[in-house]
């Protein structure tokens, strides 16, 4: 394609936990780039999903839900949503058809109207509620006036998906692009096979894990067979934490190696041989390096 005429921009992704901002993400991009889980605040740190549409480069930053800032971990995460949106082009809120305007997305609502800047909604998860209940819901946040567009959206199903999409493609800013055509995130392999990892941990064991469980991806071998090694450690804050993830007679980190393995072989095409290990270590939310190594501010 040529290269006059192009278009390039960020989008700022943002809304509560749980709305569905990585799912829309990994369905646009077609591929897994952000961990989803129906549990909250499963991203961590600034995802980018990098997507082609026509003439148009568009760049999505997956941010961690704002929620209520606590802790240090969690404060350092709002402080990487809004820097994600304060360097993006276009500010995309999504909102919970079902779950309406709760707080958290009342907070962002009042950001986005202190910053002056327009956003673009978009309602997901349509395919849950019934269309009357959601135009009311749509009304509501249009007498806002914070957004110049509205989309209703399942990012689950792809309905209304590739209007946003369209939309934002004719939004972005001319210019080169900035990524080469073929990337779709900027994240490492490492660190996305960690999320993957961890993204099981999530889904297999649900309420029965803190969210402060990492995983970390200590090797990383590409064999002259095609094959890759990869070893990973499961760092957790306490014993009991590390008898659940073994389970019995090392039943679930099995389970889990397999789950993660399989996923794994998919996203990379190629045969995947992975080595989990489970090992205590103390509050890692107080330690300023592992901030570093998520491109979080320790100091937010
Ligand atoms: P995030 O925290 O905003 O990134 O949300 P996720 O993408 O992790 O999604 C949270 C949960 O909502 C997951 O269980 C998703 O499968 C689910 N979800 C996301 N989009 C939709 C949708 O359009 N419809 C339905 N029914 N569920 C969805
Ligand atoms: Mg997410």
């Amino acid at each position: 394609m040529s290269e006059e005429g192009r278009r390039c921009g960020f989008i700022a992704v943002l809304g509560a936990p749980n709305v569905g901002k990585s799912t829309l993400i990994n369905h646009v991009v077609g591929t897994k780039v952000s961990i989803v889980s129906p549990k909250v605040q499963t991203t961590r740190t600034r995802v980018l999903g990098i997507h082609l549409e026509g003439p148009a480069q568009i760049v999505f930053i997956d941010t961690p839900g704002i929620f209520e800032p606590r802790r240090r971990l969690d404060r350092a995460m709002v402080a990487a949503a809004w820097g994600g949106a304060d360097g993006a082009d276009i500010i995309l809120l999504l909102v919970d058809a079902e779950r309406g305007i709760d707080r958290n997305t009342r907070g962002i609502m009042e950001k986005l109207r202190t910053s002056g800047r327009k956003g673009l909604l978009a309602v997901n998860k349509v395919d849950l509620v019934r269309k009357s209940d959601l135009l009311k819901l749509v009304s509501d946040l249009n007498e806002t006036e914070l957004f110049s567009d509205t989309f209703m959206i399942s990012a689950i199903n792809g309905d209304g998906v590739d209007d946003l999409v369209q939309n934002l493609a004719s939004r972005v800013p001319q210019g080169p692009w900035m990524f080469p055509e073929d990337q779709i995130s900027d994240m490492p392999q490492r660190l996305l096979a960690a999320e993957i990892t961890r993204e099981q941990l999530y889904l297999q064991l649900h309420q029965e894990l803190p969210y402060s469980t990492t995983v970390e991806t200590e090797t990383w071998e590409q064999r002259d067979n095609g094959s890759i090694h990869i070893r990973q450690v499961i760092f957790v804050q306490r014993e009991s934490q590390r008898a659940i993830i073994l389970g019995k007679g090392g039943q679930r980190i099995r389970s889990l190696g397999a789950a993660a393995r399989a996923e794994l072989k998919e996203i990379l095409d190629c045969k995947v041989h992975l080595f989990l290990f489970v090992k205590v270590r103390a509050s890692w939310g107080d330690d300023p390096e592992r901030y570093r190594d998520w491109g979080l501010d320790f100091n937010a």
